[in-house]
């Protein structure tokens, strides 16, 4: 009988079968269906960003390739896959469009932690269906009021009355809330709760009007119309996932997000690299073999690739083996270690494309032309910001001074 908050229990929800998409025949048919799918995410991907408009010929595309519900299991109408197979995907959307892969990234998250976390509640099994079915959208709500990033704190808190609760949140940034099928929120757990006495509460569409309260008009990641509104949400109290956001946070919100935004920042300076690459070529052929000068910074941002996914790869080994595990989930080291892959990997992907766009120099710098570098240098930007590296170092300050510096490489 599965127990809520056990990862043993939840662990067979997930498959984490430890095999990377491309590993079998059912894989290359997977990455064949992300592959039409990021066809159409290029195709389309300087509208997206001009216009700062939802890339809905990605979504369209990647519904009709059924890839909204993959990670959930085969009894619920999903395909059981990895989340391997899931960070491959954000990597190839990456590539062809940094919005397209951040709202799949996002999605996949709360799936996430539905399937991780849903208990016995039927409501959640019910939602895990629809979305495979229906191939749903979900979107998800931690910034709150002024506050902003710290997702470990929520203002507004879940109130009930009688058989029914309800949340009005001001969700200052939400991503494609105006597009989604449904919004997975923090909340206070109740008005006499401490502000880190979290939930997770899912909502459908048909429970909550969106009232605008910010736009997004922002240097890059323009896709992914992450506008602000004031939610004003009811449901039944099922629809909170049985357990603590504390524990959801720890054993899957943080490492997945991290592990799956790694992998969108690494896609996207792949991206870069992959023009950097055309230029340098394409400048060494007219000059009869001979080099440009800015040939080195080509080999520095591929070489500063490398290294990011060598990193995204490590980590997400790490976290597969510790899934079922959720003392070492929870331990220091490994808290440690996921909070300091994103902000490595933000900060690699960040001094990739730009080694790419030096590589490319002027032609580079160009809006215009083949070789142009700017849209990936600005989404890019993004990740620093995206749960802020500052933050996010100020609070493993203590805990990395705690975790014992490995003592060989095996460690
Ligand atoms: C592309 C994109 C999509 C997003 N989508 C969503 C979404 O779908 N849903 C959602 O809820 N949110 C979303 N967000 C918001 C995101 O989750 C964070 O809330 C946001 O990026 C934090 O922004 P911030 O730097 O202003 O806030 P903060 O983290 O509050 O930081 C503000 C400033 O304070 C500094 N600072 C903060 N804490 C410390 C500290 N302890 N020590 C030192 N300095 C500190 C930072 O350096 C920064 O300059 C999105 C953000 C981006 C960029």
């Amino acid at each position: 009988m599965p127990v809520a908050g056990s990862v043993d229990a939840l662990a067979p929800q997930v498959a984490m079968d430890h095999r990377s998409i491309g590993d079998g025949p059912a894989s290359a048919a997977l990455r064949a269906r992300a592959e039409a799918v990021a066809v159409i995410a290029e195709k389309n991907a300087g509208a997206v960003d001009r216009d700062a408009r939802f890339p809905e010929e990605t979504f369209a595309a990647a519904r009709s390739q059924g890839l909204l519900g993959i990670m959930a299991p085969h009894d619920l109408g999903g395909e059981g896959a990895s989340l391997s197979a899931v960070v491959d995907i954000c990597y190839r959307l990456g590539r062809a469009c940094s919005a397209s892969a951040m709202i799949y990234a996002m999605h996949q998250i709360m799936v996430a932690c539905i399937l991780r976390h849903r208990g016995n509640t039927a409501w959640h099994e019910r939602l895990l269906r629809r979305l495979c079915a229906e191939q749903l959208l979900f979107a998800s709500s931690t910034t709150e009021g002024r506050g902003g990033g710290n997702v470990r704190s929520s203002e507004a808190p879940i109130e009930r009355s009688g058989s029914r609760i309800s949340l009005e949140r001001r969700a200052t940034v939400m991503s494609y809330g105006a597009n989604a099928d449904a919004i997975v929120t923090t909340a206070r757990r109740a008005a006499d709760a401490a502000a880190s006495d979290q939930v997770l509460v899912a909502f459908l569409k048909e429970d909550y009007t969106l009232e605008p309260l910010a736009a997004w008009d922002t240097l890059g990641m323009r896709g992914t119309c992450s506008a602000g509104f004031t939610i004003k949400a009811s449901g039944e109290p099922d629809q909170i996932l049985p357990d603590p956001y504390e524990v959801i946070h720890v054993r899957t919100m943080a490492p997945v997000s991290h592990l799956t935004w790694a992998s969108v920042w690494a896609g996207i300076a792949a991206g870069a690299v992959e023009r950097a690459q055309f230029f340098v070529r394409s400048a060494a052929r007219q000059a009869g073999g001979q080099l440009p000068p800015g040939a080195a910074h080509y080999t520095k941002a591929s070489s500063s690739l490398l290294t990011l996914r060598g990193l995204v790869a490590s980590s997400l080994r790490k976290f597969e083996q510790a899934a079922r595990d959720e003392d070492k989930l929870a331990s220091v080291e490994f808290q440690t270690m996921i909070n300091l892959t994103k902000v490595e990997a933000s900060e690699l992907a960040v001094s990739t494309v730009l080694a790419a766009l030096r590589a490319c120099g002027l032609s580079g710098y160009r809006n215009d032309g083949d070789y142009t570098i700017g849209r990936y240098l600005r989404d890019v930007l993004s990740s620093p910001i995206m749960i802020n590296n500052d933050r996010i170092l100020a609070n493993v300050a203590a805990s990395s001074l705690m975790s014992p510096v490995p003592a060989s490489m095996g460690d």
